[in-house]
């Protein structure tokens, strides 16, 4: 039997249609589907990241500290690491709070407290905000960069079809498929 390549996706902060470009490579995510073995993703329902991973494509920034946890942990179980999309990429549209000066305080009461019809009140439950939204490679190694907001889904079949054929993956003149 072949081994798969094993493939895994991650949602950080984005609005998932990064994910959604992936999903609409259509048919041509058949034949990817025949190559792979997704072995972890928001579109399932595996909990913990495994281990020995071969890709993973990671949308959205690094907003909290959970996410900064979740990126390091997928960055030692991962061969190859992808940013997928601009906020991933430069931190985009999620880093637009970076211009404030206390960027976590002041998203924080904005959300909570300035917009609050009732109780207003910031919670305590939920992750702790870093002081600066961050792209992928200011946390962790990045192998490949899959720019566009959304990539376009023939980009992203591009890398991927090229990195499971051991090919290598060159951006120039690629600006047709966005
Ligand atoms: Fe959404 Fe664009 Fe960010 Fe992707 S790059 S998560 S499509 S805002």
């Amino acid at each position: 039997m072949v081994n798969k390549v094993r493939v895994a996706t991650i949602w950080l902060s984005g609005c998932a249609g990064c994910h959604m470009s992936f999903l609409d490579q259509d048919e041509a995510l058949l034949e990817i589907a025949n190559q792979i073995q997704l072995v972890y993703s928001p579109i399932m329902d595996a909990k913990v990241f495994p281990e020995d991973v071969d890709v993973t494509l990671i949308e959205g920034a690094v907003a909290n500290e959970d996410q900064e946890e979740t990126l390091k942990f997928a960055r030692e179980r991962t061969k190859i690491l992808i940013s997928l999309g601009d906020c991933a990429v430069t931190g985009n549209v999620t880093a637009l709070r970076n211009a404030w000066t206390d960027s976590a305080k002041e998203v924080l009461n904005r959300a909570y407290v300035e917009t609050a019809d009732v109780q207003p009140q910031i919670p305590t439950d939920v992750p702790t905000l870093l002081p600066k939204v961050l792209p992928l490679h200011e946390v962790v190694k990045v192998d490949f960069y899959i720019p566009g907001c959304p990539p376009p889904a023939g980009l992203i079949n591009y890398v991927i079809s090229q990195l499971l054929r051991g090919l290598p993956v060159s951006m120039e003149g690629k600006s047709k498929y966005g």
